[in-house]
């Protein structure tokens, strides 16, 4: 049994994708391609915003966001410790600083009381408070109706962390569509991915989209030898944009089968494990399906038994942002963000995918059930 089964997708789309790298090959334009633009357009009308950038990676599409505001030294950032080391490092490449607001117990997302807190925390310190990036974790969009509210009254900018989000939603709104600007991941793991790296950023405002575009191409002006301000090369490559084009155009399929499978798991999986909670009119993607166990004894033993019966499972994540090494000059203490911590400890995420059989599904529950 795979966590993530990228071989039956293929099988399912193998001669289209086949077709239209060969097309890439023909053209020869493997830097900025015309399915650049066409998967620019394509992303930003299934989102349902005005423009769609492409980039290098999901980490570039949060970092270009991040110098195209100029936020640096001096600034902090607010967002969530509980979620991949990405959305905090690219705080710190700018030479700002992280400052860590915890979750929702229920939806392991940031809890907008502790973004206020944590805005007076930076304060405090001396730092400006210039932005908040809040996670789409799982695929989960975060509470953006209080987020931005908060953004507004104290002047900050939202940059939504949607590398899991693609394809959740808000009543009718889609996730990457819920901050001043939207970071998404390409990554061929994430719920739309290519095979390589690969992110986009989306956003409504004009002048923004064309400073995101500079930047993702080394600061260029009006040509490409006309350099206006510091960049990056952060290009997506035209191979990875005809992948995603024929990934894109399943993609809605795969995204019922997953919250079918997110169904029936709910159903059937044995109330010891907590499930995440899904608010109403909210959905998910399911980039992970997460269960919390009652302690890290219980999860060690649940993960143990399920590898005994050949299912892979996995821990997003092990160490919250704030506990890392590499955070370690933050000066945060284990207790300081305690609903992550506590998270930590007992989360683990079973297989998900749009190809798992009703027998798959049948087999991790019944393990599940009788760990
Ligand atoms: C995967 C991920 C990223 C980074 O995306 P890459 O494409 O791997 O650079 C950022 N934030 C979150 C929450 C992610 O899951």
């Amino acid at each position: 049994m795979q966590f993530i089964d990228l071989k039956s997708q293929q099988k399912r789309i193998r001669s289209k994708i086949e077709r239209r790298i060969l097309k890439v090959l023909d053209e020869g334009m493997y830097i900025m391609g015309p399915e650049i633009n066409e998967l620019e357009e394509k992303l930003a009308s299934y989102v349902g915003v005005k423009y769609c950038i492409t980039c290098a990676s999901g980490t570039d599409a949060l970092l270009i966001p991040l110098m195209a505001k100029k936020i640096g030294p001096g600034d902090a950032v607010i967002t969530t410790p509980f979620t991949y080391i990405a959305t905090a490092e690219v705080i710190s490449l700018v030479g700002a600083e992280p400052v860590f607001a915890d979750v929702y117990p229920n939806t392991f997302n940031i809890d907008p009381a502790e973004i206020e807190k944590a805005i007076y925390k930076a304060k405090e310190k001396g730092l400006t408070p210039r932005a908040i990036i809040p996670v789409n974790l799982f695929g989960l969009p975060a509470r953006y109706r209080v987020i931005r509210e908060i953004a507004k009254k104290e002047n900050l900018f939202v940059i939504e962390d949607a590398a899991q989000g693609f394809g959740g939603s808000i009543r009718r709104n889609k996730g990457c569509s819920f901050g001043d600007a939207a970071s998404t991941s390409f990554f061929p793991a994430k719920p739309l991915g290519c095979y390589g790296d690969g992110g986009a950023i989306f956003t409504n405002e004009k002048g923004l989209a064309s400073l995101f575009k500079s930047i993702r191409i080394h600061g260029s002006g009006s040509d490409k030898y006309q350099n206006d301000r510091v960049g990056i090369n952060g290009r997506l490559d035209t191979i990875q944009a005809a992948v995603l084009l024929e990934k894109l155009s399943i993609f809605d399929s795969e995204l019922e089968k997953r919250n079918k499978i997110a169904k029936y798991y709910n159903q059937n999986i044995n109330s010891v494990f907590q499930k995440h909670y899904i608010p109403k009119k909210y959905s998910s993607s399911w980039a992970q399906y997460s269960l919390l166990a009652r302690d890290s004894d219980h999860k060690e033993k649940v993960i143990s038994e399920l590898k005994k019966s050949h299912i892979p499972s996995m821990v997003y994540y092990k160490i919250p942002l704030h506990l890392q090494k590499c955070f370690s000059k933050l000066k945060y203490n284990i207790g300081d963000l305690p609903i992550s911590e506590n998270l930590s400890e007992r989360i683990f995420s079973i297989p998900m995918h749009p190809y798992l059989t009703i027998d798959q599904q049948d087999t991790i529950i019944e393990v599940l059930n009788h760990a």
